[in-house]
């Protein structure tokens, strides 16, 4: 068989809900399929190989028509028939014989999709016919062990990704066939004995009774993320989605049936958080994370209340005869329990939660007003995050800090990251150019770090592209170099000025210099300065001989 053809079964085998297993002559498993583990009760693949077959099935099920060591070492293709104890869920076990070895594939005999009726219409989500959050309760509620720990409760939580796009771009009408066809194909994901529910939106939840975990439920989470993965055709047009899925089971990292769900949740935000398309199992250290995320949370919902932020300033020069330019305001959260806490650590965190909208306005009356006690007329640079740009009050928050501390527009410049263009982009631009328009600054920060495309140069109004710090530590290489050359050549041929950001080393000062950088802001020349210090740098700056 070509060894393209072997990969692509071997990938089926790997996400299908029949089992594959190969056996030799004395029954023992050459290899194992995740969904052949899991109908018998294996640990893993890796672990099925060498395993006895008939062990494993003779403790737990009994074959209704055939002597199953027989079929080992039968000539001809058989069907045999297998009942697992207690359950009424028959496999079906085709074999096919070769040699030496036998190819298994094992089937489970479930019955017909409308068979899976619910009690009553109370128990039913109306759009897909699934189950709902109140038959999920029911039946978690009502769980009653029937065998070993390790055959125990799973919940396993899925999200949509994308799903609001296809909402918002094709209309409701779209999103709700969507949510049909992704029901049905959740459904022939799972077994008879699971029961599927759609919570809400784009949200499902597959509540595995009997499974064997922890790889009962992984193998039906990575069975869903396959299917997911694969296109849907909604009113013509080809859509594509995917699923994250966080897992939580009963003896397997949750001991109480009451934290299932939250720790299913709590499993799906650590799959998010990793990327699209991830199955997380639950683990113990993903609820303390969550602790000290909601603790944070608290603590920085106080912050502005009670007086921990205040702003350092950095001080921006000329690279030419290092006159002082200004300076770009920093936030620090000084917090009595956990010290000095760092911007990357919770405007991130702010973002999520919206804080930073606050935190945002604070941010810039304080600059503006603090501008205006310095001696001389200086610049401050004020970071804005993406999040404040979808208010619609951005405009006249930046209008109210000038007007309120007097400061002129000229002297206030707004950084803003690549990642105003990921979001709406048009309300970014129509208010970066409102705010253009009174004079303020706009520049680029972080440039080349992100994705966006360089027709947004021109289409937004940045008067300065700020290059960022790791092309300038990485300036030796020339890689590096040609990139940094490239951003001031692009800077100078669109009329924006270029400061070169993290300039630690002389030789880097140097170097962006002859390249025809025009700023400079970095160690080098001064580390973030505290407000009371301010007045000190300005005045030895200008005493200072050229
Ligand atoms: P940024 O705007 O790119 O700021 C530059 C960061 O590089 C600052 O870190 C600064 O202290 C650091 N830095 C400056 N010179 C050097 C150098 O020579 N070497 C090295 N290694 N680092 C240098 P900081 O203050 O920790 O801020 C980190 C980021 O947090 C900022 O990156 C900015 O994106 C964000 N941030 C800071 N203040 C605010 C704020 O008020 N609002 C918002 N939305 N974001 C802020
Ligand atoms: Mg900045
Ligand atoms: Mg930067």
């Amino acid at each position: 068989m070509p060894n393209e053809l072997t990969q692509i079964i071997g990938n089926c085998a790997q996400v299908s809900s029949l089992g594959f297993a190969v056996i030799n002559e004395s029954g023992v498993l050459v290899c194992a399929n995740p969904s052949f583990c899991e109908m018998f009760f294996i640990t893993s693949p890796e672990a099925a190989a060498g395993c006895a077959l008939a062990e494993h099935v003779s403790s737990r099920f009994y074959s209704i028509n055939a002597d199953l060591s027989k079929a080992f070492t039968c000539p001809a293709p058989d069907i045999i028939e297998l009942r697992l104890e207690r359950s009424s869920e028959p496999l079906t076990m085709h074999i096919a014989a070769g040699n030496d070895l036998r190819m298994l594939t094992v089937n489970r005999v479930s019955k017909p999709l409308v068979d899976k009726k619910l009690p009553n219409n109370a128990y039913q989500d109306p759009l897909t016919g699934l189950g709902n959050r109140m038959l999920l309760n029911d039946q978690i509620a009502n769980w009653q062990p029937s065998g070993p720990e390790s055959l125990s409760l799973a919940v396993i939580m899925i999200d949509l990704d994308r799903f609001k796009k296809i909402n918002d771009t094709l209309g409701h009408g779209a999103g709700d066939t969507l949510l049909k066809l992704v029901a049905k194909r959740i459904l022939s994901a799972t077994r008879d004995n699971d029961t599927v529910i759609r919570m809400e939106g784009d949200e499902f939840v597959v509540l595995h009774t009997i499974g064997f975990q922890p790889i009962g439920a992984i193998s039906v989470a990575k069975r869903i993320v396959e299917l997911m993965s694969r296109s849907f055709l909604i009113e013509g047009q080809q859509t594509n989605i995917g699923a994250s899925v966080g897992i939580a089971a009963l003896n397997h990292g949750t001991d109480n049936i009451a934290d299932l769900l939250k720790h299913a949740d709590l499993a799906l935000y650590a799959a998010k958080a990793a990327g699209r398309g991830i199955v997380k199992f639950f683990e113990p250290a993903l609820a303390q994370r969550a602790m000290d995320r909601r603790n944070l949370e608290i603590d920085l919902s106080r912050a502005l209340g009670l007086k921990e932020f205040v702003l350092m300033y950095q001080p921006q020069v000329n690279m030419a005869d290092g006159t002082l330019q200004g300076f770009e305001a920093l936030i620090r959260w000084h917090n009595p329990k956990r010290g000095l806490v760092s911007p990357a650590d919770f405007i991130p965190l702010a973002e999520q939660t919206g804080e930073i909208n606050a935190i945002g306005e604070w941010t810039l009356r304080t600059a503006c007003k603090e501008a205006m006690s310095w001696d001389g007329n200086f610049s401050v640079a004020v970071n804005v995050s993406p999040i404040q740009f979808e208010n619609e009050s951005i405009v006249d928050i930046v209008r109210n800090a000038l007007i309120a501390t007097g400061l002129a527009p000229e002297r206030l410049e707004l950084e803003i990251t690549e990642g105003v263009m990921m979001k709406d982009y048009e309300t970014a631009q129509k208010h970066l150019w409102a705010i253009k328009k009174m004079g303020v600054g706009i520049a680029m920060d972080d440039f080349g770090t992100g994705y966006s495309s360089l027709s947004y140069l021109n289409s937004f109004p940045f008067s300065k592209i700020k290059i960022d710090q790791s092309f300038v530590r990485g300036e030796s290489s020339p890689k590096s170099r040609a990139l940094v050359q490239a951003i001031i050549s692009l800077g100078a041929s669109l009329k924006m000025t270029i400061i070169a950001e993290g300039v630690e080393t002389k030789e880097q000062f140097d170097e962006l210099a002859a390249g025809g950088c025009q700023s400079a802001q970095g160690y080098l020349i001064s580390r973030p300065i505290a407000t009371p210090a301010i007045a000190g740098f300005i005045s030895d700056l200008k005493n200072k001989p050229r």
